[in-house]
């Protein structure tokens, strides 16, 4: 058995994490070291390591995270100017936490294309 993710120690309430919603499927918290103004961090509680291990069976739960990114980008009020929705997929997208996560980012003005 490999060792929890520090996301995972999240969901199990082993340390602590500003979260701004959850529910059975998912967590939203806001990120230790925020990007822009908004930086959420929303995660399925199902132990996914990245995009690489979705697969079909998890097409409702990966939907699920969407209308809750949708939700949370109207209630910190950045739907209408716009934002970012980001996932790193391994060592050259600079992915460090080894459990599947959407990066909900805005606030401010972004650049095109990433770094
Ligand atoms: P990534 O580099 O795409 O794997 O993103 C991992 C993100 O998790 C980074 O933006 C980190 O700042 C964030 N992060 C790491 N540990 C924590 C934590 N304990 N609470 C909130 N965000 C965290």
């Amino acid at each position: 058995m490999s060792e929890k993710t520090i996301f995972k120690k999240i969901i199990d309430k082993e340390i602590p994490a500003d979260v701004v919603y959850e529910d059975d499927r998912c967590l939203a918290f806001r990120d230790i070291a925020p990007q822009a103004p908004t930086h959420i961090v929303v995660i399925p509680k199902k132990e996914l390591r990245s995009t690489n291990d979705i697969t079909e069976e998890d097409a409702s739960l990966i939907g699920h995270l969407f209308c809750v990114m949708n939700e949370l980008a109207r209630k910190e009020g950045i739907a209408d100017a716009g934002y970012r929705i980001v996932t790193n997929c391994g060592p050259d997208a600079c992915q460090t936490v080894p459990h599947l996560h959407y990066h909900l980012i805005g606030g401010r003005k972004f650049g095109w294309p990433p770094g």
